[in-house]
């Protein structure tokens, strides 16, 4: 049994804590697939597992780590074989099974994709279970018909993971895109993205009237509360609106106003559940319409051994963009 580095996180009479561990690949959980990871990312959720500040672990111990890219290195799966390279995401990764802050992954290959074609690891993992989310929303304005001539669509969180992404990708959709943000600084940054206009998100996450002056068309929301509910308020009739995150609060202090007066519909999304052909339309649509250079501008990478420190200021609202982890 090889041993590798990973990180674990506890719960017991001494408390909840995280930390770098050895393990063996006895250690792994149940998989028909085993991955030599390479590289990792920081999401939001690992924020929230490494530092319990909401209960998304749901078994200990556990290695967090909502997605991993990889090689894998033994496979009973017949979609896999040695040396082919993988990603994983979602999946209860880093919630119920072993996720990708390990030098090894064993997991099932039903929750296996491919690298897509035209990726690399690393930007895969730049992509992350954040940019797949930024994706699936992005394809939920378009399945409910909404397009660039109705108007600007508004990305809140805009300068986090999820919400850079929404601004690149929406741009070069040609959306004219409106991105809250509540640092000021990252302007530059989130122009060279693609988007056309800056709110302050003090603007929109303060309570207001339940419908206000029509600004939007829609939106990608990535903060939840009183910053979606005054979102719903300023989005002009039949106007769509994708959410997908509670970096606010989980909360929604709405009415039903904005439905029954303007038409203006809510489209939940997760990128949890393994629905395959939706997993694969998804990267294959990140692999063609994420400006790979853009990826680039608002990713950066650390080492495995800052992924702790890192994960924990992401919950702190201080990681810009996308974070890559170099694992293997
Ligand atoms: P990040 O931390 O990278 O981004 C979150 C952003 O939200 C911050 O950068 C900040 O943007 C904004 N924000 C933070 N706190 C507040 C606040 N109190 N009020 C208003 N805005 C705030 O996280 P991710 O992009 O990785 O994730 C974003 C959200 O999406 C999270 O809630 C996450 O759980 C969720 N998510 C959901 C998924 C799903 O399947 N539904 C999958 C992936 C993520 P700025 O600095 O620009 O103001």
């Amino acid at each position: 049994m090889s041993a590798f580095t990973a990180i674990r996180i506890d719960k017991d009479e001494a408390g909840y804590r995280a930390d770098y561990a050895q393990l063996a690949d006895g250690d792994l959980m149940e998989g028909d697939v085993d991955v030599a990871v390479t590289h990792s990312t920081v999401n939001y959720k690992d924020g929230l597992a490494v530092t319990g500040k909401a209960p998304v672990v749901r078994r200990f111990p556990m290695i967090p780590g909502v997605d991993f890219a990889g090689v894998v290195t033994r496979s009973s799966h017949l979609d896999f074989r040695p040396g082919e390279q993988v990603i994983a995401g979602g999946c209860g990764l880093g919630e119920q099974h072993y996720g990708g802050f390990s030098q090894r992954a064993r997991v099932s290959g039903d929750w296996l994709v491919h690298l897509p074609q035209g990726l690399t690891p690393e930007q895969a993992m730049a992509i992350g279970s954040a940019g797949y989310t930024a994706m699936l929303c992005v394809m939920a304005l378009e399945r409910q018909g909404l397009e660039p001539s109705r108007g600007p669509v508004v990305v809140t969180g805009a300068a986090g993971g999820v919400g850079s992404v929404a601004v690149a990708l929406l741009a070069a959709l040609g959306w004219r895109v409106v991105a809250s943000t509540g640092r000021p600084e990252e302007e530059a940054y989130l122009k060279d993205l693609g988007a056309s206009e800056i709110v302050d998100r003090a603007e929109l996450s303060t309570p207001g009237k339940p419908l206000q002056k029509q600004r939007f068309a829609g939106g990608v929301d990535t903060v939840g509360s009183v910053t979606l509910a005054n979102v719903l308020a300023q989005t002009s009739i039949d106007g769509v609106v994708a959410a997908c995150g509670n970096a606010q609060g989980m909360e929604l202090p709405t009415t039903v106003a904005p439905f029954i007066l303007r038409g203006v519909s809510l489209i939940g999304v997760e990128s949890v559940r393994p629905s395959l052909p939706l997993r694969r339309m998804g990267w294959e649509r990140l692999a063609r319409d994420l400006d790979k250079g853009l990826l680039a501008r608002m990713t950066e990478t650390a080492p495995f051994a800052q992924a702790l420190e890192r994960a924990r200021s992401i919950v702190a609202g201080k990681i810009r963009g996308r974070l890559v982890i170099e694992i293997g």
